[in-house]
Order: structure tokens, then C-alpha cells, then sequence
């Protein structure tokens, strides 16, 4: 009789876990990617962004992480390169055997070209390197808000520098072989100073060849390691001709490296305020897209609608290129994770954590009604 028990309760273990597979691959067809793009935690909140994986992601049905890294790792290669108390191998396992656990794909992030400094602080590589600075003339120290008198929003570096690529590269391969990871984010989005009229190597070249040219080296690099480049679509947007303007969408021309790059390039393509519908034109340049939504639930979960609906409408050849929805955080993880477990947050008509609560709700929605 007990064999007979145990026979039948293992049975329906069984059972319980294909269905629970079969409903995954059914969602996983119906929207493949559901991600989350967040600043990677400290070394004091691993514990607490570990918890939100396994109780809060996990359960929800994501199965994508851009984890924004930058500096914030012990990076053996550049030493010198390192925040004050960075992530060590040890914290990063400990995130990718969760991953790994609930079939979470972690996608790496430095912030490549674009976003080497912030208001007045210039990040690791231009305050090391200060010879890879796009635009060594404009000094950070000056930033005296946005618009100011130099343009500054954040600095580049130089993509002809011949010195560069050895540094950033040495980076990206510590990070993927770390988070043992197949997709690497490289950021590069809103990148004004590009081409600058006073650099002796960029000065008076087409900004959309210098564009798409770093994209094809990052694409390439990782190609010898069967891996894929994710970046932010904003630069390959018309920001004119769409209206959608400078920020999300390119006023320096380097839209037309659209035409230039790889196809493998998985694009990111943000909207916070309306459901652009920029990813058809994405997928019908041949692109893997999905779509960005921040602080407005509401908009987010237009742009998932969006999304499906795409899917759906489209030619064979064109529908798994709409490949799902990817929220994004912009305060760090710690502070998100505050945010996330304060009730008055998430239901508020505009936060970051209020969205993906809501879209959480979605992907279970979709998940027990077997889409
Ligand atoms: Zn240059």
C-alpha cells in the first residue's frame, strides 16, 4: 500500500512538472523574451536581490536579466578599473546558479562608446585613460546641468583609438566567462559626442560609419565566442523625420548605421512615454527587438500588447523577430529593491516598480490561461 502511495505521489510529480514545462515552452512561444534590465546589485544587497529573483522574477516567468555591471566588478584583467568594493566571483556565482536554477538568461552590461561620465564625475576608463576621451576639451568639472555651454550629457570614448578595444575587450571577456553568459549588453545609447570636429582621428568622418563601425568590432569580438551583442536602439532611430526627437531617437545622423551593422545585433528599443511602434521597423531591417518600457504601467502594457499583436499580424519571416518585452530600472538594484517591497510604489500610476508588478501579473495571466 505505501509503495503503491509513493508510486502514485511520484507520479503525479511528474506530471505536475511537464505540465509545468509544456505551459512554459507555450509561453516562451508566445512571448520569448521577458525581461528585466537593472543595475547589478552590491556586494551588501546580493542577499536581497537573490530573494527577489527566486520569489518575486522567477515565479513571474522572466527568463531575461541585463545586468548593468559597468565597473562594479573585481575585474582581474584592469585592476585599476574597479569601484571601491566591487562584485567578486563569488557574489556573481551565487546570481548565475539562481539564473541558472529558474532558466533565467543573464546578459552582462558595460555601457560601451557612450556614457563614460555622468554629470560631473567621469567614470573608470576616461579618469584612467584619459587619452580615450572623445572630447578631452570638454571638462566634466563644468557640467553645470543640461543644456549647458559645452553639450555635455556624457562622454565618449574615441572608437578609432587604437589602444581602446585591447582594454574594453579584456573587460567583456572577464564578464561573459564569468556570468557564463552567451548575450553581452553594451549600452550605447544616447552617444552625442561622436565624430568630434576636434579629434584627430574621428574629425570630419560620417557619424553613422563611426557608429556602426563599433558596433560591427563588439559584434564581431563576441562572434569568436558564439555570442550576441544587445545595445539600446535609440541611435538607429531617425529622431527628425519620427519627431521622436534627440533623445530617444538620433538628431546626428548615425541613424542610418541601421543599414550597416550585423543582423545578429539584438536591439533594446526604449519608449517610456508611448507605445512608439519603432519595433516593426526594427524587425522588418531584419533585427531581433524588444521593447522597453519604464516608469508608465500603463504604456507598458500597450507596448506587451503591441507586441503580441505583432507576432501575430506578421509573415512567418517577421514574427519571431518580435521577441517580447524587456522593463527597465534606472535607480540602482538596491534602491529599486525598496521600492519594489513598499506597497505604495508599486501601485502608484507612474514608478518603475508599479510596472513590473503589473506586467508580472501579466506573464502569470498568460502562463495559467496557457497562452
Ligand atoms: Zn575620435
Amino acid at each position: 500500500m505505501k509503495h503503491t502511495l509513493f508510486s502514485f505521489i511520484a507520479i503525479l510529480l511528474f506530471s505536475t512538472t511537464l505540465w509545468a514545462q509544456a505551459d512554459e515552452k507555450k509561453l516562451n512561444s508566445t512571448l520569448p523574451v521577458r525581461g528585466l534590465a537593472i543595475a547589478a546589485p552590491s556586494v551588501q544587497g546580493v542577499d536581497q536581490f537573490l530573494k527577489f529573483i527566486e520569489e518575486e522574477m522567477a515565479p513571474a516567468h522572466f527568463n531575461l536579466l541585463i545586468l548593468r555591471v559597468d565597473w562594479n566588478y573585481a575585474y582581474e584583467s584592469h585592476p585599476e578599473l574597479r569601484d571601491p568594493n566591487p562584485l567578486t566571483k563569488t557574489e556573481v556565482k551565487r546570481i548565475v546558479d539562481l539564473c541558472k536554477k529558474h532558466d533565467i538568461r543573464i546578459a552582462p552590461q558595460i555601457n560601451l562608446l557612450g556614457h563614460q561620465s555622468w554629470a560631473e564625475t567621469t567614470y573608470s576608463l576616461l579618469r584612467l585613460y584619459p587619452e580615450f576621451d572623445e572630447t578631452p576639451h570638454v571638462k566634466t568639472e563644468n557640467y553645470s546641468g543640461w543644456p549647458n555651454p559645452d553639450g555635455l550629457y556624457c562622454k565618449s570614448y574615441c572608437p578609432l583609438h587604437p589602444e581602446v578595444h585591447k582594454i574594453v575587450f579584456a573587460l567583456v571577456d572577464e564578464l561573459m566567462e564569468v556570468f557564463d553568459a552567451d548575450l553581452f549588453h553594451a549600452g550605447m545609447d544616447e552617444v552625442f559626442y561622436i565624430g568630434d570636429d576636434k579629434c584627430p582621428r574621428c574629425s570630419g568622418r560620417d557619424k553613422a560609419e563611426l557608429y556602426a563601425g563599433e558596433v560591427t568590432k563588439i559584434q564581431n569580438h563576441l562572434s569568436t565566442k558564439n555570442a550576441r551583442l544587445m545595445i539600446w536602439g535609440d541611435r538607429l532611430i531617425d529622431g527628425k523625420t519620427t519627431g521622436i526627437g534627440e533623445w530617444e531617437a538620433s538628431m546626428n545622423n548615425t541613424f542610418r548605421a541601421i543599414d550597416l551593422i550585423p543582423k545578429e545585433v539584438f536591439i533594446c528599443d526604449w519608449h517610456y512615454e508611448r507605445a512608439d511602434q519603432t519595433a516593426v521597423y526594427f524587425a522588418m531591417k531584419g533585427f531581433d527587438v524588444a521593447t522597453c518600457p519604464w516608469r508608465k504601467p500603463e504604456i507598458a502594457i500597450e507596448q506587451l500588447n503591441d507586441m503580441l499583436r505583432f507576432r501575430t499580424n506578421s509573415t512567418a519571416a517577421m514574427a519571431d523577430r518580435f521577441q517580447g518585452i524587456i522593463a527597465t530600472v534606472w535607480s540602482g538594484a538596491d534602491s529599486f529593491l525598496k521600492n519594489y517591497y513598499n506597497q505604495e510604489e508599486t501601485q502608484a500610476t507612474e514608478s518603475d516598480a508599479a510596472t513590473i508588478k503589473r506586467l508580472m501579473n501579466e506573464y502569470k495571466k498568460m502562463h495559467a490561461s496557457g497562452l
